[in-house]
Parts: structure tokens; sequence; C-alpha cells
């Protein structure tokens, strides 16, 4: 019988207790995919300034230029702010003691090398810190950094999330990528060469896409010896290039029935080793699709699917 190997079970076995990610975003990150570096735009489906001018409640951005960054103890007092916030209704709610900080929102990897060591440090100097899990895309991260987190992974858990979406090349030009399925083929080889571990983020539901091209891109990302993996549905919300498509029937999200099938054959195709971090994912402001709008049935209809499967929670 096949056995669901969440990313809580490694760590429960790993650190012998219970682990949670603390999500942090760094004020004045960007992403070269909307700061004009290799796009703008960005990906179809981010949330971004480019359609909304006031999206950003502080409009702050980095200059990746300048070899000082006047916003750093402001990005500072922000990741400490927001690292407490989380950990206090943690501590409430699931008597979490250990924490990764998870640079989760933009590119996390996109800016002055000093300004990561200094941000990385930070949040591994705060109270009960085991580790970082870094959000990045496989085009935006350097050598230095690399051999950086590799150096603290010696005393540290480090992991790098590399945002894959599809290993289909038609697709990521489609959804606005800005790099093909060979960067992420060549990055996540480098990052795996020097021991570090990596999870990958894939996306079902993406324009044009049918069952079988999402389980080649499982399968090509498999290949990667990636640690450990994220399913996303694709949702639509507003001041996304993909609210437009939407809008003017041109967009149609995947039902709910279509993604629970692709998530199970999905799961039944992983290795042994390779942990999960997340089935599903939503939120009640979103135009599209309706079920993805309550994430507790959604991993209600997930678990019964899983168990019909014959895969052990
Ligand atoms: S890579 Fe991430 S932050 Fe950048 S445009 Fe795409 S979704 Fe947005």
């Amino acid at each position: 019988m096949h056995k669901l190997y969440t990313f809580g079970k490694y760590l429960r076995n790993k650190f012998k207790t219970n682990i949670k990610k603390v999500p942090i975003s760094i004020p004045g990150f960007t992403c070269p995919n909307i700061d004009g570096k290799i796009a703008r735009g960005g990906c179809v489906f981010c949330e971004n300034e480019s359609f909304s001018p006031n999206f950003q409640k502080e409009k702050l951005t980095l200059n990746l230029n300048s070899k000082t960054n006047p916003l750093l103890k402001k990005q500072i007092k922000a990741l400490k702010n927001q690292f407490f916030n989380t950990t206090e209704t943690y501590e409430k709610i699931y008597k979490s003691k250990k924490y990764i900080v998870y640079f989760q929102s933009w590119t996390n990897t996109y800016a002055p090398f000093d300004t990561l060591k200094t941000l990385y440090e930070t949040a591994l100097s705060l109270p009960n810190v085991i580790g970082l899990s870094i959000g990045t895309r496989t085009d935006s991260i350097t050598d230095k950094t690399l051999q950086y987190l590799k150096n603290l992974s010696e005393k540290y858990e480090i992991w790098i999330e590399y945002g894959i979406q599809s290993s289909n090349d038609k697709t990521l030009k489609k959804i606005n990528r800005g790099h093909d399925f060979a960067n992420v083929q060549k990055t996540i080889k480098k990052t795996k060469n020097l021991g570090l571990n990596v999870c990958a983020h894939l996306i079902f539901g993406l324009p044009g896409e049918k069952q079988e091209d999402m389980l080649k891109s499982v399968k090509d990302t498999i290949d990667l010896h990636i640690d450990s993996i994220k399913f996303h549905p694709l949702y639509v919300t507003d001041n996304t290039l993909l609210a437009i498509e939407y809008k003017k029937g041109r967009f149609i999200p995947i039902s709910e029935e279509d993604y629970i099938d692709t998530l199970i054959k999905a799961i039944k195709m992983l290795p042994e080793n390779v942990s999960i971090q997340r089935m599903t994912a939503g939120s009640k402001n979103l135009l599209a699709p309706d079920w993805c709008k309550d994430k507790a049935t959604q991993m209600s209809h997930i678990h019964k699917a899983l168990q019909k499967a014959g895969i052990k929670l």
C-alpha cells in the first residue's frame, strides 16, 4: 500500500518534534519577471503591481544596482514582526516549539548578496529557528548564493523551493514564465550537486494543458531528484493577466474532479523519499473556480480520494 509521506512526517522523523514553517514576505523584494530584468507583468497568475498600482500597500523597491540597501532596517523589522506575530499564534494552536522561516513572497534570492545574507542570518538568529526555506526561481540564484546556502546547510535545515509549474516549454511561454525547462534542469542539478534540499512547485490546470502534460511535468520533476513537492491548482485572482483571460471566457479553470484525479495519479508516481508539502491551495477571495474557495471541503474530498485509491494517510 502506498503511504502518504508528508513534509510534516519528514520533519518529525528527523527532529522528533513538530516543526512549523513561518511564512515571511519581505517588503521591497520583487521578481525579475516583474521588474523588467526578464519581463514585465509576471507570470499570468501572479498578483502584482503591473495590474494594480496600489497592490503593494508599501511601495518599496529594492535597488539591485546599489551597493547599500537603505531598506535593510525596514526589512529586518518586518521580518521580525511577522515572525513573532506568527509564532505567537502557532504556539497557541499547534503547540509548535521549533520553526523554519519560509521566505515565501516574490523571488527571495533576487537581491544583493549582502542583503540576502543579513536577512537569512537574522532569520536564523530568531528564537527556536532551526532552518530556512527559500522560495525562488531557477533563473535567479547565483553560484555564490548556492555555495553560501550549502555552507549554512551544514548547521541548519536549509530548503530551496523552486517554482517549476510545468516542464512543457509551450506552457511556460504561455504563462509568461520567463524561463524554459532547460533552465530548471540546469539549476536543480547544480543545487542537488551541492547536497541542498530541493522542493519543487507544480501547478495543475495551466492553460492548454491536458492531464498527460501535467503528469509528464511530475515525471520530469521527479527525474531531477527533488526531495519534496508542492501541488497547486491554477486559480484566478484579480489583478492578474489570467483574470482578464478568464473574464473574456478564454480561460476555463480545472474542475475539482480533474484536479483530484491528477493529484492522486501524481502522488502514486512519487518515490518513497519525496515528501509532499502541499496537495492543494485556495482562498475565499478568488474569482474562480468556486471549489477552490473552501479549503476545508477540498481537503476532505482529497482525503476521501486518497483512501479510495489505497493511499494511507
Ligand atoms: S516568479 Fe513568482 S513572483 Fe515572479 S512573476 Fe512569477 S509568480 Fe510572480
